[in-house]
């Protein structure tokens, strides 16, 4: 009895604070999406990372995950979606599924997410969370993302969160005609997330921002 008054003050505050970090890490920023604002309102950053970070879940900047990764900081996180200008009918794919945060942000917004990480026990664990957060529209796998997902492309749209110098060919292949990929590129230090538009072969991209993401991975070593 005390411990279920005590869960749900607990939710009513942890709502609390993603109403505010809508206001003070999103909107004062620039992010305008009135979709983008209500889902990262509504998915729960308290639930993807561990235990002991539970009360810094809603900080405004990327916390660790298991394997020596990190869960992305809430507003990149809604400036990427944001980028992706979804609609709610697309197929995307994700590259780096890490804690599944990003994840549920997009299986809010499209229609099927198709998720893709490196290490097996970050996929178990997200898988695991975001069936209990209740997503029905994501699929899995574990493996090197830089191959994609060839067998369900194209996409809509494509996101990446981890960094190689240039991103895979492959993944332009898999991006259907006016569909839009968001990447951050470059080397540790100086990486400039890229969005990048098709119209039929022929591949436009803009300069965002600055920033900062974990390398992205292959079998021995980085991805070139
Ligand atoms: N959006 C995630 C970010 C996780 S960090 C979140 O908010 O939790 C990036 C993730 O990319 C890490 O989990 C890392 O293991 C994964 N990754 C790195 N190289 C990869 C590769 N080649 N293929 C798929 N995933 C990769």
């Amino acid at each position: 009895m005390f411990k279920d008054i005590l869960n749900s003050k607990f939710g009513q505050y942890q709502a609390f604070t993603r109403r505010k970090v809508v206001e003070d890490q999103l909107i004062s920023r620039g992010i305008k999406d009135g979709q983008v604002l209500e889902a990262m309102e509504k998915v729960k950053r308290h639930a993807f990372v561990d235990d002991y970070l539970r009360t810094r879940a809603y900080e405004d900047q990327p916390l660790p995950i298991a394997e020596g990764q990190t869960i992305s900081q809430p507003y990149i996180v809604a400036l990427m979606t944001e980028l992706l200008a979804l609609k709610g009918g697309e197929k995307v794919l994700e590259i780096g599924t890490g804690s599944g945060y990003q994840t549920a942000v997009l299986a809010e917004l499209a229609k099927e997410i198709y998720t893709i990480e490196f290490f097996q026990s970050l996929a178990e664990k997200a898988k695991t969370v975001l069936a209990a957060e209740g997503y029905s529209n994501i699929l899995y796998r574990t493996g090197d993302g830089a191959a994609g997902w060839p067998d369900r492309a194209p996409y809509e749209a494509i996101i990446v969160t981890c960094a190689a110098a240039s991103v895979p060919k492959a993944l332009f292949e898999q991006l259907a005609d006016k569909g839009r990929l968001v990447a951050p590129t470059g080397l540790e230090g100086s990486q400039r997330l890229m969005l990048y538009t098709k119209t039929g072969a022929e591949i436009k991209e803009t300069f965002i921002t600055e920033v900062r993401f974990v390398p992205m991975l292959k079998a021995g070593g980085l991805e070139d």
